[in-house]
């Protein structure tokens, strides 16, 4: 319960995207990533230093069983320590990673696992699949399929500063559908469409 993570942000929120959009949850985003996408929102220098048992008692004051670990890259982290004490105040937990690092050894404190890919990725399963349309083709989706098999997977549009491709988000889903026997669906962050956190 004494080891230490670089904490962005704790909060309760819906989650905005992807098959478990709707759900209540608590977010623990953890600070830095082993990437630097171009689009990317999320602050990588703002954070502080909470023990395992400081979060847990931070969390706990919201009326919610269930967290989703995110970031940043939350995989980049030994987060074994987290996930068992989560686990063991009986937490549904989802971890939210770019796939460049290998979640076997968590495989059975998780469950869920969302892999937005970018970079090498190093998983072949996963909960879902959230592909951020930058420019993206259908050939390279076929290609993210056939490396993570997935029980859903989703084309999420990009965020440019408010401007959503939701346009040509779409028209790769229906690209998808006649090349794919695996159902691709848009996923819209509804967070940001309603405004909250
Ligand atoms: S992988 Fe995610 S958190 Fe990391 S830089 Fe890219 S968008 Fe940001």
């Amino acid at each position: 319960m004494n080891t230490t993570y670089k904490i962005n942000e704790i909060f309760f929120s819906l989650q905005g995207e992807g098959f478990q959009q709707g759900r209540e949850v608590v977010f623990i985003r953890l600070a830095g990533c082993n990437l630097r996408c171009s689009w990317c929102d999320t602050n990588h220098n703002d954070f502080w230093p909470m023990t395992v048992k400081e979060i847990i008692e931070d969390i706990s004051k919201y009326n919610c069983k269930s967290v989703i670990i995110t970031g940043g890259e939350p995989a980049s982290y030994d987060i074994t320590a987290l996930l068992q004490a989560l686990k063991d105040n009986g937490y549904w937990i989802a971890i939210e990673t770019n796939g460049t690092f290998d979640l076997t050894q968590w495989h059975q404190l998780l469950d869920y696992i969302s892999i937005s890919p970018k970079g090498n990725i190093r998983n072949s399963k996963a909960s879902e699949v959230r592909v951020v349309n930058s420019n993206i083709t259908a050939d390279f989706l076929k290609e993210i399929e056939s490396r993570i098999d997935a029980d859903h997977y989703f084309i999420s549009p990009l965020d440019n500063k408010g401007e959503m491709n939701i346009k040509e988000s779409l028209e790769l889903v229906g690209q998808m559908k006649k090349i794919s026997s695996n159902h691709w669906a848009l996923s819209l962050q509804i967070h940001k469409l309603a405004g909250i956190q």
